[in-house]
């Protein structure tokens, strides 16, 4: 370039310590400004014979000019200079930024104190005094350049520390930042599990205040230890033992089972180390010895590798249910009036003995049917609770005659039943039968009053060919229906034939239910004498069944039958209605007949209907006889077995002037003493007597009685079954007013009493 003047003598010789210089330090560009071409070579040539790259400038302006293209590590500064000073230009330097670090070292003739004030004062480093001495030019150069260096080297050495002070503060700050981070979160997880804590042990509480007030006791057990993990308080409440002793002693549950349950509890225990899991009711046993009922739940709880690691369960108390279901059960099975056992109950008994029959040939057992006789009229005439205190009575007398592995029971109403378990021989049946019968004949004392009551027993023998309970009962009570049918008071032994008959007697039933629409049903007539005049008095209707196959069936053998069954009441209506209409026709014939009477048998089952006399009215006024013409036969035990009621109906009867004849008198109860409470017309002497009466002394004095007896009463006498002239003669004499028999006519049809009213 023009404006700079360049002096670049590179030093041909290089002393040793310049070549040092020169290596260790990275080459210098050193800027020398003075207006003197003769210093600027000196310098020149002695600075870049020390190894520096020598820049020079003729003048101040020249130096600023150049110095913006170059960056010098040091300037030597003319201060006399003709266009600027040396002062000037090293202000601009200084005022500079690129600039103003540079060293500056003025070079200066003057030698006043003051210039080297100003020079200084105005930034420069150094002063050297011209003329000068080349080496102490190096040497300030040199010392200038090291202190630079020096400094440079302090301040990259500060820069570094401070990047490195900040590099570490803000790793500080970072890590601080980190922790206060981490603190932060530390102080959330502690407050966190705090809380947690505190929920826990709230809930563990309330878990337990729960668990406590349970009534069920729940535990937690170790099997492998043997050890009560956990158990609340109900246990305490449940087997009154405390929680402790229950600690202390894992065993005590079990020892508190009841003995009898304990096998089965130990077994199931167990099982639900097996099965896990338990569902057992047994009894404990409490501290003050109570016996109660609990039902014991369980089950194990296993580890991830399939042992168990505990077994948690629930014992309750369950008492009060076990006792209601041991009273159902109790109830289900007997009878709530006598406590007896039941239907049920005792047919479960009776399959037993079967069953032991089958399995052992001598083993002998009997079944009895009883049934007390006439029990309704103490029911009708003393009223239910009497009924009832009677058959709790009887209850105990039954059971009083017994063994105690007998089995007494009660099917209902006054129907009993008795097993005996495991007899040596039938005749011990019997007896047993026997004792019952006599006990029954002391009138048994009820509620103060003294009843009078028997029996009617039917004995049947348990053997191999019954198959069913059922079946053993049924020909009990055919039995016992015979005994009723000999009298009653009595026992029958079943035997095969009875079953025949009662095979005749349901297929008769069956075919009796047809004979009325099938018009097998007729009425026979047979004439009452008037003895006195022996003129016809009336007739007794009498029924007749004309039977397909059997041809003519004794009423002695159906009408029991349709008692029974209930059939009576239709018959019985069909009866009246067509006996009633008869006498109307006859009376409506003959002008002779309307004096004539209609005597009818009724039943007690009819009397017994609701509506009885409704339908009598009914008959009464379709038929339009007079009530006066009517004679109704009933016998003695329906007025013995009918109670308060049917005396009203007898009194009624009455009242509508409709005769009342008590049949077959003499027979039954022979009772005289209660006639006189019943509204009777008329006597019907029973056959038997007059049958016997020729030949019988007894006899004639029976109806010699009832004959007195029945005037004395206002009554009428007919003798019944008379077949001879003799006993007409004797009956005559006796002042008895009717009679009735072969000898006079048998039973005819109602055309042929048609014939003898027109005689
Ligand atoms: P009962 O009312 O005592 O009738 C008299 C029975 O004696 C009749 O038997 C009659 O034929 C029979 N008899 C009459 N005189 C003599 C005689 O001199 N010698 C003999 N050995 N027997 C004589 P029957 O007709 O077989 O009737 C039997 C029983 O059946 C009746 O006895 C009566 O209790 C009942 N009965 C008959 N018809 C009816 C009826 O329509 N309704 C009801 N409820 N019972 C009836
Ligand atoms: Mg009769
Ligand atoms: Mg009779």
């Amino acid at each position: 370039m023009s404006y700079i003047t360049e002096i670049q003598i590179i030093s041909k010789t290089m002393d040793a310590s310049t070549l040092l210089y020169a290596q260790s330090q990275p080459e210098k560009t050193i800027l020398i400004v003075d207006d003197l071409a003769d210093n600027l070579r000196i310098l020149t040539n002695a600075l870049s014979g020390q190894g520096f790259q020598i820049r020079c400038a003729k003048s101040g302006t020249f130096a600023l000019m150049a110095i913006q293209t170059f960056n010098p590590d040091l300037i030597l500064l003319d201060i006399k200079m003709p266009d600027m000073d040396g002062y000037e230009v090293c202000r601009r330097l200084k005022a500079m930024a690129k600039t103003r670090d540079i060293p500056v070292i003025f070079l200066s003739a003057l030698e006043d104190a003051l210039d080297k004030v100003k020079a200084f004062s105005v930034g420069a480093v150094d002063y050297i005094t011209k003329p000068f001495q080349v080496e102490e030019v190096l040497i300030r150069v040199r010392h200038q350049l090291e202190l630079q260096a020096a400094k440079a080297e302090i301040q990259r050495a500060n820069a570094e520390l401070e990047r490195r002070v900040e590099r570490r503060t803000a790793q500080l700050a970072a890590t601080n930042e980190r922790l206060a981070l981490a603190n932060q979160k530390l102080a959330i997880e502690i407050q966190e599990r705090q809380r947690a804590e505190a929920r826990a042990s709230a809930s563990e509480e309330r878990l337990n205040d729960i668990l406590n007030s349970l009534e069920d006791v729940v535990w937690s057990y170790d099997p492998k230890l043997n050890k009560i993990l956990y158990v609340n308080l109900a246990v305490e409440r449940m087997y009154g033992y405390s929680i402790a002793q229950f600690l202390d002693n894992p065993n005590l549950r079990l020892e508190r089972t009841h003995p009898a349950d304990r096998a089965r509890v130990e077994a199931a225990h167990h099982n639900l180390l097996i099965t896990g899991s338990l569902r057992e009711e047994y009894r404990i046993l409490r501290s003050d010895g109570e016996v109660y009922w609990v039902s014991d739940r369980a089950h194990a709880v296993y580890t991830a590798d399939g042992h168990i690691l505990r077994i948690d369960g629930i014992t309750r108390d369950i008492t009060e249910q076990m006792l209601a279901l041991e009273q159902l059960v109790h109830d289900t099975l007997h009878d709530a009036l006598t406590g007896l056992p039941n239907r049920t109950l005792f047919m479960d008994r009776v399959g037993q003995a079967l069953k032991h029959t089958k399995r052992n040939s001598n083993y002998l057992f009997a079944v009895f049917f009883i049934d007390l006789d006439r029990f309704k009229m103490v029911n009708d005439s003393l009223g239910h609770s009497m009924g009832d205190r009677l058959l709790q009575t009887v209850a105990k007398l039954l059971e009083a005659c017994l063994r105690s592995q007998d089995t007494v029971a009660r099917l209902g109403g006054d129907e009993f039943t008795i097993l005996l378990d495991d007899i040596s021989e039938i005749s011990q049946a019997t007896i047993v039968a026997e004792r019952i019968l006599n006990r029954l004949t002391t009138p048994l004392e009820v509620n103060g009053q003294l009843l009078f009551t028997s029996a009617s027993i039917g004995i049947v023998i348990g053997n191999r060919d019954y198959q069913t309970a059922e079946e053993l009962l049924r020909d009990a009570d055919i039995a016992m229906y015979r005994s009723k049918s000999l009298g009653r008071g009595r026992w029958t032994v079943f035997d095969k034939q009875m079953y025949e008959q009662n095979l005749t007697i349901i297929q008769l039933d069956n075919d009796l239910r047809y004979a009325l629409e099938r018009q097998e049903l007729e009425l026979y007539y047979q004439p009452i004498i008037a003895l006195e005049t022996r003129k016809l008095a009336g007739f007794e209707a009498l029924i007749r069944w004309h039977h397909p196959e059997r041809g003519l069936v004794s009423p002695a053998e159906f009408i029991p039958l349709a008692e029974d069954t209930g059939l009576i009441l239709t018959i019985g209506n069909w009866v009246l209605y067509t006996a009633c209409q008869q006498l109307r026709i006859w009376q409506q014939k003959f002008p002779e007949a309307t004096g004539l009477k209609m005597s009818l048998n009724i039943s007690s089952r009819q009397i017994q209907e609701i509506n009885f006399l409704q339908s009598l009215d009914n008959v009464l006024a379709e038929t339009g006889i007079d009530s006066h013409s009517l004679n109704l036969e009933i016998t003695e035990s329906t007025l013995m077995d009918q109670g308060a009621e049917t005396l009203s109906k007898l009194k009624q009867l009455r009242a509508r002037h409709i005769q009342l004849s008590i049949d077959d008198f003499g027979q039954g109860y022979s009772s005289l003493s209660y006639l006189h409470r019943f509204p009777v017309n008329t006597l019907k002497i029973d056959r038997s007597f007059v049958d016997q009466m020729t030949i019988d002394e007894e006899k004639f004095a029976i109806i010699r009685t009832i004959t007195t007896l029945a005037h004395t009463l206002d009554m009428d006498v007919v003798a019944e079954g008379v077949e001879n002239e003799q006993q007409v003669t004797i009956l005559t004499q006796l002042g008895c007013e009717f009679a009735q028999g072969y000898y006079f006519a048998k039973p005819i049809t109602a055309s042929d009493a048609e014939k003898m009213i027109l005689q």
